[in-house]
């Protein structure tokens, strides 16, 4: 019968005028009406399983409950099985066993590479370069295609405003307009033009909505958000997201406002598809159907799985909702059939878009695997996106580029770490593989350079691995004096300091967001001797670093660069890198200034009165953060000139040019990230300070000066009220145009 079948749907359709789309959908129809209730339920069951299941003979596999799904079509998809031998094994026991062959997707998180690591989320969208995002997004799309998979749980596209919050690191920053054009590159980096091609892989809009927004920055947290914060801060990504077809969505663990995103009728239903009449997949977080139940709206896992389904969260990823109570509730009359038929021909037309069907081998090809994991073409595209992704904050009387010095001394837990760089979410990286700092320094600088070591302190003790939580050492500082010793005899010190790769990610909040253990005290007991010091960063969210800042003379954020991170950041020190990378996420001066972000709304009391009481301000720390967003620094020198408008009134169906020209007044060629921000002077909702609407980031030759050319049209003018709607109102708006979000310099137009 699967024979028949297959040869039934990979025919294709006789009418030749109908759009391949509606080919799909008549195939995926035809499959769904041979469908039996529990196999159209299996679609919507999605395991995690290892290669257990695959080796003949092997008894803990075949002896579970979950093999005997599999091979009965009751499973639809598989999470977290890679290699091509193991998915086509796993592909041919469920094609040949089951009674209609439908083929298994197989999905896991390729989020910064696949093998090869490139930067963490967060650093590469420092580099403001949405073409090599989207090119090292089709690079791990490809390695991760030739090793059998077909879909990732990646973009993580949360806006993020809280440093605190550990999967910062894994999503674009604090501006839903930046965050929006990164998540179309990394979209369409993964899924390429026909998602049918075997190196390119269904990709994710994760974590559908508000994640981002847990309260005090504290993982899986409750999130309060207004309305206008949701549509205005969270929303648009997804919008985005859904524009350029993202083949799923996935949910987000959190409620939000007292309702749990995984049943959220109107997230799912009346934003994603009636708003944006989005039609692909919905799949669940990890057990987020289950959780329901812990966030006590459901009194058991079949209330659970109804709310869900209901809702329109399509796939139960490991929560075993479906597969056990689904069944029952259709027969008990407590949901329609149709609804589970919705959900499985989105799962079918997945399949369909893949190609599957016709070939359920093709991504699986172990020859193709050999060629293409971890090539070299991939490990250069990793250096030149890392080279981009590093951010100057603080380069005082010139100290970097390093010039002729003759002793360098390198010291910190970071400094010889070869698997830091590499990051959390690290998919099958090869541990312990990046470029270390140390090992970039040695290759890149002269002999005659004298490069001395000591590691100064231990970071963290013990695991350093996704699963557990690591210790951090508070009381052995047994290196220190080695270090003191080595920093005094050498001309510059150059300190890697940081967070080690899982101090990040999935369940990493932190309360403090300062240099972890006694990196500060080992820090200032180096300066005391030898401030002639640059520190290296390597984290994977913004820190507190106010001292640091008074005190070090140079500061490099590298964040977690992956896997040639070294020699991207010895080419940025000795100043054959220029870096050109600027932050996604403002850095507070104070951890109470959290959450901290340039676009937040006006008030009644400006912040912009200084020297009185009663406005909006810390009395002990002041406003400002201490780097906002869209800053970094230069080996070279940018002038602004000013912002010149075709005209200074517009209506509605109009646009206005504005330009400006930036001149390089330095001697060494540079490139800019050129921002446009746009302030709405009144509303009718009260608006945000200032909003990015556009950028572009440009190379300009020592010397001389480009004109930078943006057009504002209406819709950069609009913004969505509370209850959703877009709203554009006349009156007066500012361009700013300048180098980060604390620009000054702006021009006035009305909307007539
Ligand atoms: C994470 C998701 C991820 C999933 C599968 C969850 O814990 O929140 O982002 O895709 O696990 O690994």
């Amino acid at each position: 019968l699967s024979f028949a079948i297959a040869t039934l749907w990979s025919c294709s359709n006789p009418n030749e005028n109908r759009s391949s789309n509606n080919q799909i959908n008549d195939k995926v129809d035809s499959v769904l009406a041979l469908m039996r209730l529990e196999e159209k339920i299996g679609q919507l069951n999605q395991y995690s399983l290892g290669s257990e299941f695959t080796g003949p003979g092997n008894k803990k596999g075949q002896d579970s409950i979950r093999y005997q799904q599999l091979i009965s079509g009751q499973v639809g998809s598989v999470l977290n099985l890679l290699g091509a031998e193991d998915t086509r094994k796993m592909q041919k026991l469920v094609v040949e066993n089951t009674r209609l062959g439908i083929p298994l997707l197989f999905a896991y998180d390729v989020i910064h590479g696949y093998q090869t690591m490139f930067p963490v989320p967060l650093a590469e969208s420092a580099s403001w370069n949405l073409d090599l995002m989207q090119k090292t997004a089709q690079a791990a799309a490809a390695e991760a295609a030739a090793s059998g998979l077909h879909w990732t749980f990646a973009p993580m596209i949360d806006v993020t405003v809280d440093a605190r919050w550990g999967r910062v690191m894994e999503g674009a920053g604090e501006d839903p307009y930046l965050q929006s054009e990164i998540a179309k590159a990394r979209i369409n980096g993964f899924q390429g033009e026909d998602l049918a091609h075997n190196k390119t892989i269904a990709a994710t809009a994760k974590h559908f909505a508000g994640y981002g927004y847990a309260e005090s920055g504290k993982d899986y947290n409750s999130v309060n958000v207004n309305q206008y914060i949701l549509h205005n801060h969270i929303l648009p990504p997804f919008k985005a997201a859904s524009e350029v077809n993202v083949a799923s969505f996935m949910n987000a663990f959190n409620d939000i406002n007292a309702v749990p995103a995984t049943a959220n009728q109107y997230l799912l239903q009346d934003i994603l598809r009636e708003k944006w009449s989005y039609d692909g997949v919905v799949v669940s977080d990890w057990n987020s159907i289950g959780e329901l139940v812990n966030h006590a709206v459901s009194p058991d896992l079949k209330d659970a799985a109804k709310k869900a389904i209901t809702a329109g969260s399509e796939i139960d990823m490991e929560g075993t909702a479906y597969v056990q109570y689904l069944s029952q509730l259709v027969k008990d009359g407590e949901i329609e059939e149709s609804v589970i038929d919705n959900a499985v021909k989105h799962v079918l037309k997945l399949k369909f878009q893949l190609g599957l069907f016709d070939d359920p081998y093709k991504y699986s090809d172990v020859e193709r695997e050999k060629e293409i994991v971890g090539n070299s073409q991939h490990h250069a595209l990793a250096e030149e996106i890392a080279k981009e992704s590093i951010v100057l904050l603080k380069n005082e009387d010139h100290l970097l580029p390093l010039k002729s010095f003759k002793n360098i001394a390198v010291i910190g837990p970071l400094a010889k770490d070869k698997d830091t760089p590499l990051g959390n979410w690290r998919a099958q990286a090869i541990q312990n593989s990046a470029v270390s700092l140390y090992e970039g320094l040695e290759n890149a600088l002269p002999q005659s350079t004298k490069l001395t070591y000591a590691e100064g302190v231990k970071l963290s003790i013990g695991p350093n691995n996704f699963f557990q939580e690591q210790v951090i050492n508070q009381d052995d500082r047994s290196g220190f004096e080695e270090a003191k010793r080595t920093a005094k005899n050498a001309d510059i010190v150059i300190m890697a300091l940081g967070e080690t790769a899982y101090m990040s990610g999935e369940g990493r909040s932190r309360a403090d967001i300062d240099l972890p253990g006694l990196q500060k005290e080992l820090l200032k007991e180096i300066h005391a001797i030898n401030p002639n010091i640059v520190l290296v960063l390597m984290n994977g969210r913004p820190l507190e670093l106010r001292w640091e800042d008074e005190n070090i003379p140079a500061i490099v954020e590298t964040w977690h660069l992956g896997q040639r991170a070294g020699t991207a950041i010895a080419e940025t020190l000795l100043g054959d890198n220029n870096p050109s990378g600027k932050l996604t996420m403002s850095f507070p001066r104070h951890l109470g200034q959290l959450p901290i972000y340039y676009n937040h709304k006006v008030t009644g009391r400006p912040s912009t009165a200084p020297g009185q009481v009663f406005y909006s301000h810390y009395t002990d720390v002041g406003n400002s953060p201490l780097y906002p967003f869209g800053y970094g620094l230069s080996y070279s020198t940018f002038e602004y000139g000013e912002i010149e408008l075709s005209k200074n009134t517009l209506k509605e169906e109009e646009n206005i040019t504005v330009s400006i020209n930036v001149k390089n007044t330095s001697d060494r060629d540079g490139q800019e990230v050129v921002q446009l921000y746009i302030q709405d002077l009144v509303a009718e909702e009260t608006p945000m300070i200032k909003s990015l609407k556009a950028f572009q980031k440009v190379q300009i030759k020592a010397g001389e000066s480009v004109k930078v050319e943006f057009s504002i049209n209406k819709d950069m003018l609009s913004y969505y009220k509370s209850n959703g709607d877009l709203s554009l109102e006349k009156g007066a708006f500012r361009v700013f145009i300048g180098e980060n979000a604390s620009v000054e310099n702006y021009k006035e137009f009305e909307l007539k």
